[in-house]
């Protein structure tokens, strides 16, 4: 996105503040197309007047090029959908990244009936609590290997019937030709036009509207493919820079995905301005035993990642190869701008007691669920009173001042805790000792330090609790 200020979006805006957009007034529409939340057309009037003046028309196309990510956003899917790219920077800190890396995982159609329903269903059901968010798997990509169209045809009408996002995987035209006359409808990404059967590819991804891939290890080639499609009428491009599993091979990878991203941002060139896929997959071609091939591929998609594959396509469904791979892509995409956090308030532990301790903690949602795992599986009956710190963690937010006494008197009316227990003791964080006689003397309440580390909770109640 070229523009950084609502300010400059809106001036491109009829500034009447009507309200059609559902936002009170057209500076607050200008901010929400800077968080992406809106787009230039969901201002009626503007779209109108545009379909009238010409001059307007200008204007609107302009915004919408002022507006659009650097790297063009592509949705895979139809009922259910995932969206690939629309990135805008190179490093996260600089603003954020939107859409994390789409993971797909492989079924082929040499496989039985049986293997691949297994498959499918552990993609579709694969679910991660982690710092109070659920983690899933995004989509199946489907492989023919039979090189029968029949069988991919069968095989692909079954997986859509999983409702999950698809990339179709073949180099022959015919077969992807049979799939996509059973679900070009599911919008799936298909994969991959090449040097030798691009005439092909385009002419379906043009006759039947979907996504594609095009794929070469040089980058020249590579380049001069997407414009190709490009300039053919096809949109929405998926760059295969190839991937390489080991030594120089994976170095020469990374090298590509860097040079292609930097080219796409730095460079301003938007024939390669499209998202970037990267097949950890590629490690199962490596001689070496089965979980060794997995280790690779977890290592390789951590890799990229981080820089800067906006879809993958894997083999392994161990949970070993999963769990790693989809928290680091949790933590990559979070917006560094706004700290993860959960509700402030009072929460009870295991059915508490009005004889039970009080604990404080802070909402950063790491520390919150980190407290509350320990207290709830340590079969430790208490209160949880939850200070709002802005999302920051307890030693961060006692130096920066958004957890202070005065703040915690307020939680402790606010959350009527001197209702719900008899006693007036209230266990703090370790981290925040030194705020002991500063809360004891704005509260009234006797202060206990407790551990530095949640974990050690249990073990210190059974010195510390019931007070002497
Ligand atoms: S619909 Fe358009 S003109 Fe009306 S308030 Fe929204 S941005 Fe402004």
């Amino acid at each position: 996105m070229k523009v950084k200020s609502p300010l400059e979006i809106y001036r491109y805006l009829p500034q009447t503040n009507c309200g059609e957009c559902g936002y009170d007034t057209c500076m607050s529409f200008a901010a929400q197309i800077i968080e992406r939340v809106v787009k230039p057309t969901d201002c009626p009037p503007l779209v109108r007047d545009a379909e009238k003046d010409e001059k307007v028309k200008k204007r609107l196309d302009e915004l919408i090029s002022l507006t659009s990510p650097e790297i063009l956003e592509i949705v895979i899917g139809g009922e259910n959908t995932v969206k690939i790219g629309g990135e805008d920077v190179l490093h996260r800190h600089e603003l954020t990244f939107f859409n994390p890396t789409a993971f797909f995982y492989d079924v082929w159609d040499s496989l039985d009936d049986k293997e691949i329903d297994e498959r499918c269903s552990k993609v579709v059901e694969y679910k991660k609590f982690y710092v109070g968010d659920f983690l899933t798997l995004d989509g199946i990509a489907v492989r023919c290997t039979s090189n029968n169209p029949e069988r991919f045809k069968q095989v692909v009408k079954k997986v859509a019937g999983y409702g999950k996002p698809m990339v179709l995987i073949s180099l022959n035209a015919n077969c992807m030709r049979a799939a996509l006359e059973e679900v070009a409808k599911e919008r799936p990404l298909i994969y991959a036009a090449t040097e030798d059967n691009w005439r092909e590819f385009l002419q379906l991804a043009l006759e039947f509207k979907v996504p594609v891939v095009v794929r070469s290890k040089n980058l020249d080639k590579l380049k001069s493919l997407a414009k190709t499609f490009k300039e053919s009428g096809v949109n929405e491009i998926v760059l295969d820079p190839v991937t390489e599993p080991i030594g120089e091979g994976l170095k020469g990878t990374f090298e590509r995905v860097i040079q292609l991203r930097r080219t796409a941002i730095l460079g301003e060139d938007k024939d390669v301005a499209y998202p970037i896929m990267v097949t950890p997959i590629s490690a199962w071609s490596i001689e070496a035993d089965e979980i060794s091939k997995a280790y690779w591929e977890t290592v390789i998609a951590s890799l990229f990642i981080v820089k800067y594959a906006d879809v993958m396509i894997f083999k392994s469904l161990e949970p070993y190869s999963i769990m790693p791979t989809i928290t680091l892509r949790y933590n990559i995409y979070t917006d560094p701008r706004t700290p993860v956090q959960v509700e402030p308030g009072l929460r009870e532990i295991n059915n508490p007691t009005a004889e039970d301790p009080v604990f404080l903690t802070t909402n950063f949602a790491l520390t919150y669920y980190t407290v509350e795992s320990d207290l709830t599986s340590g079969n430790i009956k208490g209160w949880l009173l939850v200070l709002d710190t802005e999302g920051l963690g307890v030693e961060v937010s006692v130096a920066g001042g958004q957890f202070t006494a005065g703040k915690v008197k307020d939680l402790i009316k606010d959350t009527k805790i001197e209702e719900r227990v008899k006693h007036r003791y209230l266990v703090i964080p370790g981290l925040a000792a030194r705020l002991q006689g500063a809360i004891e003397d704005e509260t009234g309440w006797k202060v206990l330090v407790g551990p530095m580390d949640s974990g050690r909770i249990k073990g210190w109640l059974e010195q510390n609790w019931p007070p002497k």
